[in-house]
């Protein structure tokens, strides 16, 4: 059996950014500031400056990223938020732990991102129904490719609610060159180490345009502090991102737009090399994504990835059981028709290894094991 290369190589990463990252370190020890330090908020203006749009907030990661902007706006009890079923159970959770209820809906063949088409049929069936109150769409910019924000915004719009793009593993990722926050109320980051911009630890933060919901925001990130230090607005998270991540994530985010390039080359090599011997990615026109996965469809999934391994090629499945199949989400609303193209889908995806630093060498063993198998 042949030695098997990284699915993702943060060793190589560091290693390119060893000296930057080791004085940012070395600098927030020497300073002392660990919670809410300098760092904190240069990253978050740096966050913004990089997507172009909106101001960013950061928070201790991606999961509460998005509950932050529900508890803001007091999305709870009796109410309803879209949110697709093949996604990190993140998307659902949140919903759940503001005490609101998750409607799951379909998604698109072919880029496993949300359909326009069942979330407008999910959202008539809840109004029809009439026990639940439209408040939300969670869209997911799922393995780095933005959702179809020209086809959800106005379904959104139209049925008065609030648009949220979970973007934890799509930021710096464009449609006709803009965030998806150009669409979107707002805009959640992951820093989970695993991500495009990925932290050495936990970390999130949220992108918004509207300065009330900012400062909401910011509100229920620390304790739902007021005015002044001790005194309570509303309920509130400790939902701080460390200074220490702040620093690293200021080192990463200074190349991050060259890796985003670097793994769209990858990209470009996998596309060449597979032909149609498998069902490769398809990106939507206009969009660039941030590679978080290259994932691809195939037939016996099992055999295959039996087969990868042994051409030491490493593969992961993302997701192998849809989040409304799980006992905590099983009594959920899906959209009417149910969720057909989740649950095949969920049976046929394989993610490839994907990263900035992936060698020539490796994406041919990768090419060789996914065009060898038969
Ligand atoms: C990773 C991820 C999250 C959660 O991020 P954490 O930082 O791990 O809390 C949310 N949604 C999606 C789609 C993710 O991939």
């Amino acid at each position: 059996m042949a030695d098997t290369i990284p699915f993702i190589d943060l060793a190589a990463q560091r290693s390119r950014l060893k000296d930057r990252i080791d004085a940012a370190v070395m600098k927030v020890l020497d300073e002392g500031r660990y919670i809410l330090g300098p760092e904190v908020e240069e990253l978050e203006s740096q966050l913004a400056e990089f997507a172009g749009i909106g101001r960013a907030l950061s928070c201790a990661n991606g999961t509460d990223a998005i509950l932050l902007p529900l508890m803001a706006w007091g999305i709870g009890p009796g109410d309803a938020v879209f949110v697709p079923s093949f996604t990190f159970a993140s998307t659902a959770e949140v919903v759940v732990l503001a005490g609101a209820s998750p409607v799951f809906v379909d998604v698109d063949p072919n880029t496993y991102n949300m359909s326009p088409t069942s979330l407008e049929a999910a959202i008539k069936a809840v109004k029809d129904a009439g026990e639940l109150t439209p408040r939300a769409v969670i869209a997911v910019d799922l393995f780095g490719q933005p959702a179809n924000y020209p086809s959800l915004a106005p379904i959104a719009r139209e049925a008065d609610l609030k648009l949220i793009s979970d973007c934890a593993q799509a930021y710096g990722s464009t449609l006709d060159g803009q965030a998806s926050l150009a669409w979107a109320d707002v805009l959640t980051v992951s820093f989970y180490p695993a991500k495009p911009l990925g932290g050495y630890g936990d970390g999130g933060a949220v992108l918004c345009k509207d300065e009330a919901l900012y400062d909401t925001m910011r509100s229920v990130r620390v304790h739902g502090e007021g005015a002044t230090r001790y005194e309570y607005a509303r309920i509130g998270l400790n939902s701080r991102l460390d200074t220490l991540q702040a620093a690293i994530l200021l080192a990463k985010l200074s190349v991050f737009g060259d890796e985003i390039q670097m793994r769209q080359k990858v990209a470009d090599r996998y596309r060449a090399g597979f032909g149609n011997v498998v069902k490769i990615p398809h990106v939507i026109e206009g969009a660039q994504s941030t590679w978080a996965q290259y994932t691809i469809e195939v037939d016996r999934r099992d055999d295959f990835r039996a087969h990868l391994a042994e051409h030491g090629v490493p593969s992961a499945i993302y997701y192998p059981i849809p989040l409304h199949f799980h006992a905590p989400y099983a009594k959920y609303p899906v959209a009417p028709g149910g969720l057909p193209v989740t649950e095949a889908a969920a049976e046929r995806v394989l993610s490839l290894p994907m990263h900035p630093d992936m060698s020539a060498t490796d994406i041919d063993r990768v090419i060789e094991a996914v065009t060898s198998f038969n």
